[in-house]
């Protein structure tokens, strides 16, 4: 689950990490409110969960409350990336004298958390990484060992930092590691890490994902879920109970188990076509499941074609052909389908398929064809 900037923040507080107080808003009034209790300068900023907000115009510097005003009212509303803005954080205008970058990942090859840290902060850490790869230090901790006073020094001195704030930022990263281990977090960056003129070290920016599956452990953070800040079909999909993350792409794709989502996105891939999401309809997919699963596909208007990719175990083809058949009748789509049918009641499908004789639909023994058909259908729009 990611946070928002501010929730991040919050939980920042909480481990002494030092942030600027701010408040959220959701309207221009409360904005500005929020804005007077502050006082100037200060900034507005946009809460939404994608990063690139500053370059989007989501980020303002307000001198005075004409300011606050006129910033609160267009960044609420705004779209970024997809991304509408319900919230506004304000909070106390900074002194930056420096724009460093600090950021805590799992590294699943090396089975332990990765600390990073460069002076190069406040712009694209990934052109950093790509154009100047020694300038991002990196560390991995041991998960049983912890992150210990060795580990910060080592990374300030690889990152170039100035003698006199080798501890402050160290501190900073052993605290941003105990609040990574105490809140079961998958990343959290911070992107500027400042330094102020007065030589102090403050997380400017805060990006927390948490661990979804650990949720029921930190009640506080769950409550944090905020739907309507989520993608409307990774919301829907997550009401529905489906296993679904949003791709960038425009062929749908729906498969039955998580291994087979994830080679039918490869073939597709490989077939020149661009997946729009991954879609695990599960083991044992009953119709009403597969009538919802489509649903939520074509629920993204930039799906131009959809491919059905089962492989009978489990889940029973005809039950498949019974929920596409369903879902056609309830959702009638406009974009064609490639359904590859394949393992137990393949047969009895693909009979149901045949006689229901459904708009737009072809059919597809192999993996690969199914792919192939549904890239060309994608550009095409009209089944043979
Ligand atoms: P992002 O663009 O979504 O990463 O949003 P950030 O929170 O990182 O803000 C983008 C940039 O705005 C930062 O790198 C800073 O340069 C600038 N910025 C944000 N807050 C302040 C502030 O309080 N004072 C000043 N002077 N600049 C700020
Ligand atoms: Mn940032």
């Amino acid at each position: 689950m990611d946070l928002l900037e501010y929730q991040g923040k919050q939980l920042f507080a909480r481990h002494g990490i030092p942030v600027p107080s701010g408040k959220p808003a959701a309207t221009v009034q409360e904005a500005v409110a929020a804005a007077d209790e502050i006082g100037y300068p200060c900034v507005v900023k946009a809460q939404v969960l994608i990063g690139g907000r500053g370059k989007a115009g989501g980020v303002k510097l307000a001198k005075d409350r004409a300011e606050a005003t006129q910033y609160a009212t267009d960044i609420l509303g705004m779209d970024i990336k997809g991304f509408t803005v319900h919230e506004v954080w304000i909070e106390g205008a900074s002194e930056i004298a420096e724009e460093y970058y600090a950021s805590i990942v799992f590294d699943r090859a090396a089975k332990a958390p990765l600390v990073m840290l460069s002076t190069q902060g406040g712009m694209d850490i990934e052109e950093v990484a790509e154009k100047t790869p020694d300038a991002l230090a990196r560390l991995h901790v041991d998960p049983l060992l912890g992150f210990q006073d060795f580990h910060g020094r080592k990374l300030a001195f690889a990152a170039g930092i100035p003698g006199d704030l080798i501890r402050p930022v160290g501190a900073m990263l052993a605290k941003l590691y105990e609040t990574f281990v105490a809140e079961e977090a998958m990343l959290i960056e911070v992107n500027p890490l400042i330094i102020t003129p007065g030589r102090d070290v403050v997380a400017l920016d805060a990006k927390v994902t948490l661990d979804g599956n650990s949720l029921y452990r930190h009640p506080d953070n769950a409550a944090l879920r905020d739907p309507s800040a989520e993608d409307p079909q990774e919301q829907m999909a997550h009401e529905r109970g489906l296993t679904y993350v949003k791709l960038d792409g425009d062929i749908g794709i729906l498969g039955n188990g998580a291994g087979l989502v994830m080679s039918t996105l490869d073939v597709v891939a490989q077939a020149g076509g661009a997946p729009a999401n991954f879609l695990d309809a599960g083991g044992g997919s009953k119709a009403d499941a597969i009538v919802s699963a489509v649903e939520v596909i074509l629920s993204d208007a930039k799906v131009r074609a959809v491919l059905f990719n089962i492989f009978g175990g489990i889940t029973r083809c005809d039950e498949v052909a019974k929920g596409l058949i369903e879902a056609f009748d309830v959702v009638k789509p406009t974009v064609p389908f490639v359904v590859r049918l394949d393992g137990t009641n393949d047969v009895e499908g693909r009979k149901l398929l045949a006689d229901a004789n459904l708009p737009n639909v072809a059919t597809a023994k192999t993996m690969n064809e199914a792919a192939e058909k549904v890239v060309e259908l994608s550009k095409t729009g009209v089944a043979a």
